[in-house]
């Protein structure tokens, strides 16, 4: 099964603290065997936040098990993938930019796009 290796390296934003997650390698735990992944991680010690491109957004609880919260689920419209946020702007709190890590289309929140809530992809190619 290939990997899917990111060709660059993203600038994905904790969806938290909007500010730059590192990228690291995190064995995860899913139904199957575990998996060593990479994964974009937030710097902040209690913040569990996480990013994959495969995945999206989810928390990484310790010792590997992963939950699912409530973890912003934003896709692209041409391709489906998890966008990962990209930019914020401090003058304008509920602002949101959202990058995809396959085409690099962007989304932002002021289009009324883009809600929080869990959504089935809204276009299918
Ligand atoms: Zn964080
Ligand atoms: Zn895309």
């Amino acid at each position: 099964m290939p990997t899917p290796q990111p060709a660059k390296q993203l600038h994905a934003l904790c969806h938290e603290h909007h500010i730059e997650m590192r990228l690291t390698e995190v064995l995860i735990k899913t139904e199957g065997a575990p998996t060593h992944t990479s994964t974009y991680a937030c710097p902040e010690p209690d913040c569990a936040v996480s990013y994959t491109p495969s995945k999206g957004y989810f928390l990484a609880a310790k010792h590997g098990q992963v939950e699912h919260d409530m973890t912003p689920r934003v896709t692209c419209r041409r391709d489906g993938q998890r966008m990962y946020l990209a930019e914020i702007n401090p003058e304008k709190r509920a602002f949101r930019l959202w990058r995809c890590p396959l085409c690099d289309s962007i989304r932002t929140n002021e289009e009324g796009l883009v809600n929080e809530l869990p959504t089935p992809l809204l276009l299918r190619p």
